[in-house]
């Protein structure tokens, strides 16, 4: 589509007027202050050199960044380092190895403390079996395993012996596995009898089965860690049981240091726009920007911080911010099997309450969820021990983060909204929680040593007040260093839009104060009538009409407008689906909110919305329905039921104009 946002249509959407001062204590003791962006303006390679110098590495990096041929970006490339080493060793040596790294809570209420010295053993006796398997440095192991330890024991494992992981989120299906498997070429799979969900043992291991049962499966191995019991069928030979091959390995495991440009792993996109794509990561980099945004956006207080990321290890932020950042920084975190309504509703709460969670960072799809469940339920637990919030996966409503701010958050955490993308490794345009004066929905400015901004058609940078395409403009250390096997896939997706730019693929607009605010992906950005309109504000305006719990927005081809405006909507819990009253007030509402432009053409409740399993909403999928079209790839689908319930909505939708 055309020039995503014109200025002139952005003039008349949301404002945001709140604001929300960092608290006093928080920003004297901060761990990174407003200096940071001075500095790392002044000197960007220097300051990355220094946020580096903050791991443990065997030879020390001399040279920063080799940009010599991009958009293929080296980074510390003559530094030597192990990352299992930096993420569980290092901590051990320096005395704290007693602390705990993961508070692990199972679904069905089984709990599991381990230290970080608990932690080196169980990494170097699984590296010790990995070996025995026959794994290598530069060899690739598929992980397809539920949230518990050994899936974080399992990548540091391979991390530790300079094999390059997969991780396959464990609810994909056995055609999904297989995918990955064959585009990695993996050796080995680990994965586990089952999982807990919803209450019930849910059986991994037949999919990996059917997914290694294919022809021209590369696996040689599957390594099966024993969960629930549940009977499994065996391939003798070939699959070996977790606990009978490690508890045989010894605890001792010399860690080799590996380039800094060694692969640490391959991870494939949720898939909420296409076909995912296998982002390649390496280790220097990745690990030096992990540690150090997870150390300065939350403010982690190794001695005293309880920490905890919702995200399912399948996920980036799983990568990033449950492994990687977390425990090179020698945090103690809190890792959960399960859905956040089992057994009951308040279940993340009862979470945060039990191990006095002092950070927590989830998705706006949940906050969106806990919203639609109601205040009461959080606020029969104490959440005092909470300080600081985080938001990531897609743009926060700004009624969804006043909510998270004030039935989480007692009206005093700072919120940060984090911005970033499996590409990029890491968090790239955030709050800082010490600094920023925080506005509900914007993730406001580029970290200290990031570039980032938004550009328009023609490359050039929007003024304030302007909107368009989000861009960064300079390489960072946590970078993708290609999709994996496919280097020209990686030229054509995100470098070649805007010449030595890497285009993120969101639209973005600057306000006044020059802070950004993501408005979802540019193929969602809906032209009406000669007007640009984000997907993002007419949802954010749906959620903050009280009836509305969620919303997704798409531009459906239309006659006479270019693109028309299809709204579905999730009601909270007493509004009436039935209600035509509503839905015209509804369609007010957006109108008095954004302008009458903005104004859905039709506005169809549903009972769930289509999405990745990841929680993002599938707009894709809502064109194709919205346009009579067949739709497209659903493999990262939760429920594909949901898409047959809505595609009977339509059809007999009444049209409001
Ligand atoms: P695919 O690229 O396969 O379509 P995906 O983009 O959903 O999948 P991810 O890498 O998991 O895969 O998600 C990154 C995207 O999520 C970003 O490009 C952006 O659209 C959205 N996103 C993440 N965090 C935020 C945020 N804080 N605010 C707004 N959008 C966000
Ligand atoms: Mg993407």
């Amino acid at each position: 589509m055309g020039d995503v946002v014109s200025n002139e249509s952005l003039a008349n959407l949301l404002k945001e007027e709140r604001r929300f001062a960092p608290p006093a204590d928080l920003a004297a003791n901060a761990n990174v202050t407003a200096e940071a962006y001075e500095q790392a303006k002044a000197d960007r390679l220097g300051f990355w050199a220094e946020q580096a110098r903050r791991l443990t590495w065997a030879t020390e990096p001399t040279e920063t960044l080799d940009w010599s041929n991009p958009p293929f970006a080296k980074w510390f490339a003559d530094g030597k380092l192990n990352v299992a080493y930096n993420c569980v060793d290092r901590h051990v040596e320096a005395g704290n190895g007693d602390r705990v790294a993961i508070h692990f809570e199972g679904e069905p209420g089984d709990s599991r403390a381990i230290t970080y010295a608990e932690l080196k053993d169980e990494v170097s006796r699984a590296a010790n079996a990995l070996t025995e398997l026959g794994v290598r440095q530069g060899d690739r192991v598929a992980v397809y395993l539920p949230m518990i330890p050994e899936a974080v024991v399992s990548m540091l494992a391979c991390a530790r012996i300079g094999a390059a992981h997969s991780v396959v989120f464990g609810g994909f299906s056995a055609d999904a596995i297989a995918k990955r498997v064959a585009d990695a070429d993996a050796k080995v799979i680990i994965t586990s009898d089952g999982g807990y969900r919803r209450g019930k043992p849910a059986a991994l291991k037949p999919a990996v089965d059917d997914a290694v049962a294919r022809e021209d499966s590369s696996v040689e191995h599957v390594l099966v860690v024993r969960r629930t019991g549940q009977d499994v069928a065996w391939t003798e030979g070939r699959d070996v049981w977790w606990h009978e091959l490690t508890e045989r390995q010894s605890a001792e495991h010399t860690p080799e240091a590996f380039d800094a440009e060694n692969p640490l792993f391959i991870l494939y996109t949720s898939g909420t726009t296409g076909k995912p794509k296998g982002i390649l990561h390496t280790s220097g980099g990745y690990l030096t920007q992990a540690a150090y945004t997870h150390h300065a956006v939350f403010d982690l207080k190794p001695e005293s911080d309880v920490y905890w990321c919702t995200a399912d290890i399948g996920w980036v932020t799983g990568h990033s911010y449950i492994t990687y950042g977390p425990l090179a920084n020698g945090a103690t975190q809190v890792m959960y099997e399960g859905t956040p309504d089992t057994p009951h509703q308040g279940r993340f709460w009862e979470i945060v309450q039990k191990y006095g969670v002092t950070i927590l960072y989830t998705a706006p799809t949940a906050i969106r969820t806990f919203m639609k469940w109601g205040d009461d339920i959080p606020a029969k637990f104490d959440l005092s021990s909470l300080r600081i919030l985080g938001s990531v996966g897609e743009p926060i409503n700004p009624e969804a983060w006043m909510w998270y701010r004030k039935n989480i958050g007692a009206d005093k955490c700072p919120i940060v909204d984090t911005w970033w993308q499996t590409e990029t490794g890491a968090m790239m345009i955030s709050p800082l929680p010490g600094v920023t004066e925080t506005k509900p929905g914007s993730a406001q400015r580029a970290l200290p040593g990031i570039s980032a901004t938004v550009v328009d058609d023609e490359a050039r940078e929007v003024p304030d007040g302007g909107g368009g395409y989000l861009v960064l403009t300079e390489p960072w250390p946590s970078m993708l260093r290609t999709i994996w096997g496919d280097d020209q896939r990686f030229i054509d997706t995100y470098w070649s839009r805007f010449e030595g730019k890497y285009f993120a693929g969101d639209g973005a607009k600057k306000d006044e104060d020059g802070d950004v605010w993501l408005l979802g992906r540019v193929d969602d950005v809906m032209l009406v009538s000669g007007h640009n309109i984000s997907t993002t504000e007419v949802e954010s305006a749906l959620v903050s009409h009280p009836s509305v719990a969620e919303a997704a927005v798409v531009g459906a081809a239309d006659e006479t407008t270019g693109q028309a405006i299809v709204a579905f909507v999730i009601l909270r819990g007493t509004a009436n689906a039935d209600d035509e009253g509503l839905v015209a007030d509804l369609r007010n509402h957006v109108g008095t909110t954004l302008g009458p432009i903005a104004k859905p053409k039709r506005i169809l409740p549903v009972a769930e919305l289509p999405k990745t399993r990841s929680g993002k909403i599938m707009r894709r999928l809502l064109r194709d329905v919205a346009e009579n079209r067949e739709l497209g790839d659903v493999t990262t689908l939760t429920d594909s039921s949901v898409m047959d319930l809505i595609q009977t909505k339509l059809p007999a939708a009444p049209s409001e104009d």
